[in-house]
């Protein structure tokens, strides 16, 4: 893992130095503008759409993170996937993983469609073979997502960048929920990592934020560009806030993980659960694969409980620790019902199609202890 342990990263990374009084963290900068000393002669920022000194204390300490060489931290998640579709031509032909997050699959389907003409497939893209025979001329992207949201499916990142590589189509993975602690597709041959900061760098559920970062020069003046003429950037406070969280991430990481493995084992072992989604346990299909390419099994747990939409209510209903809310990654223990939360807009048999019942619960395990976790979920089931 590149030169520097994550960990040293994660507190130290890119470049954090305040040059106005060496201050120890990168002070909040609201400035709009930048005086220049003279006709022709810039400083280091100008205006602050296209730079700004804490977006840049936290962009370069994201792309240190995530093995690139540029991050641009963006006012979104979805901001950021908006910025990567941005760099496409008119008509361009995009393969994106099925299963990929609702918010990806929204804005390829009800604006890039309409907007730019964009051609969506998805498909397994573990299914390798059928992805390189769907790709045609206009084929411009795989987009994908590792672990996917609620089931945890994986993808071989390395595999599906090797295979576009050959035909010279771009790579993005979604780190979202795994982050660059349990994995870093730059490293594995991705052109791009976009990241929901929203999620495990701010870490405390208090900001909404992303990020599109590259390995690649020349992508790197591309995505600038895109971002400088569309300005959909992250504010300083939000830059600060992040920075402030992916401090932490190393030691955050390694209590949510541990935990999501003893709790996914808990589950698995429990007669009131029918199936346990997690890439740590042996019984995932993909096991083999999440220990190659994952330091972990990752945060996230999904899990079916034996039952009805009733039995459901009343386990959420009884659960003190784990609370009922959109999102994830925050240090706090959530609970999301995929069916009318993340996946409401597919009918029930397009849901169960896919794996999601209505007793499919995915759980964002916290930093909590993780015998409290326990006796909560414990009580909960009984
Ligand atoms: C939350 C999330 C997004 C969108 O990010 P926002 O910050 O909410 O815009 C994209 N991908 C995944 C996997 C997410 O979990």
């Amino acid at each position: 893992m590149g030169d520097k342990r994550i960990a040293t990263i994660a507190v130290h990374g890119g470049d954090q130095v305040d040059k106005g009084h060496n201050a120890i963290i990168p002070p909040i900068a609201t400035a709009s503008s930048f005086i220049q000393e003279n006709i022709g002669e810039y400083g280091e920022h100008r205006y602050s759409r296209v730079s700004n000194p804490t977006r840049y204390a936290y962009e370069t300490a994201l792309a240190e993170l995530e093995a690139g060489v540029f991050a641009t931290a963006t006012a979104s998640g979805m901001a950021a996937t908006a910025l990567a579709v941005e760099l496409l031509d008119q008509n361009s032909h995009v393969i994106v993983m099925t299963g990929a997050y609702g918010g990806t699959f929204r804005l390829f389907e009800q604006l890039s469609k309409r907007t730019s003409g964009t051609e969506v497939e998805y498909l397994n893209l573990n299914k390798l073979e059928a992805v390189e025979a769907a790709i045609k001329e206009n084929t411009a992207l795989i987009w994908i997502e590792s672990p996917t949201n609620p089931l945890l499916e994986l993808v071989d990142i390395a595999a599906v960048c090797e295979m576009a590589k050959k035909h010279g189509v771009l790579t993005c993975v979604d780190n979202t929920f795994a982050s660059a602690w349990n994995q870093r597709p730059i490293e594995l041959g991705a052109d791009m990592v976009m990241l929901s900061t929203s999620k495990y760098i701010g870490g405390h559920s208090d900001v909404i934020g992303g990020a599109l970062i590259t390995g690649d020069p020349e992508l790197a003046k591309r995505i600038n560009f895109i971002k400088t003429t569309v300005g959909a950037i992250a504010s300083p406070f939000d830059a600060y806030l992040a920075l402030r969280g992916m401090k932490t991430l190393d030691v955050r990481m390694q209590r949510h993980c541990e935990n999501a493995q003893i709790i996914a084992e808990y589950l698995e072992a429990h007669p009131n659960v029918v199936e346990v989604h997690y890439p740590g346990l042996k019984s995932h299909p993909q096991h083999a694969l999440c220990k190659k390419q994952m330091r972990s099994g990752g945060p996230v747990v999904s899990f079916r409980l034996k039952g009805d939409l009733d039995t459901v209510k009343e386990f959420v209903r009884k659960c003190k620790y784990f609370v009922l809310a959109e999102s994830l990654g925050g240090v706090e223990s959530m609970l999301n019902h995929s069916a009318t939360m993340s996946h409401a807009s597919m009918t029930k048999e397009e849901r169960e199609n896919i794996g999601v019942y209505d007793t499919t619960l995915r759980l964002s395990v916290g930093i909590e202890a993780v015998e409290d976790l326990i006796s909560d979920l414990e009580n909960a089931l009984g």
